[in-house]
């Protein structure tokens, strides 16, 4: 016992003992629990931190917004932050499921838009086969069958060319 009174506990030691008692040695106990020196040196050692705390806390700026932790609306928050927590899985399985429906609605308008295209293309082919529509088309035969260019004559009247020869044939010179 001798022997650990002459060697005492350093200020690490002590500090540290200060922190976590049960972090330093067996031995380095036993010494501070026996020895009231080393004691009086962990009291000072004690003091002086908290006055460094204390001046720490005093000399710093003081938050802007209060921090709080509230421990006593802790079930609030968590009703809160389960309601929240809900809210954003229902958006995204809404986002999620959504996302399909709005796709096959584009995929259907797209379907749509070419089925048209399709169409129009279908009409160009048949005209480009075809210029002629049906009713025309009989017009054509008709044509073919009973109108001379004499008729032809008769029913557009001639040019203003022809009707200045005409006049000069008639006319006396
Ligand atoms: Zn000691």
């Amino acid at each position: 016992m001798k022997k650990d009174h002459d060697s005492h506990l350093n200020e690490d030691q002590l500090i540290q003992a200060l922190v976590d008692s049960t972090a330093v040695p067996h031995s380095v106990q036993r010494h501070l629990a026996a020895c009231p020196r080393c004691q009086a040196e962990q009291h000072r050692l004690e003091a002086a931190l908290t006055r460094l705390g204390h001046m720490a806390k005093a000399l710093s700026p003081s938050p802007t917004r209060s921090i709080s932790l509230s421990v006593n609306h802790s079930p609030r928050r968590l009703w809160q932050k389960a309601l929240v927590a809900a809210l954003a899985a229902a958006v995204l399985v809404l986002f999620v499921s959504y996302g399909p429906v709005r796709r096959e609605v584009q995929l259907a308008a797209l379907n749509q838009e070419m089925d048209r295209d399709e169409q129009f293309l279908m009409e160009v082919t048949a005209l480009s086969e075809d210029p002629l529509p049906e009713f025309w088309q009989a017009m054509a035969l008709i044509s073919d069958v009973g109108f001379d260019n004499a008729f032809m004559d008769f029913l557009v009247p001639s040019s203003r060319e022809d009707v200045v020869s005409k006049n000069k044939e008639d006319a006396p010179c």
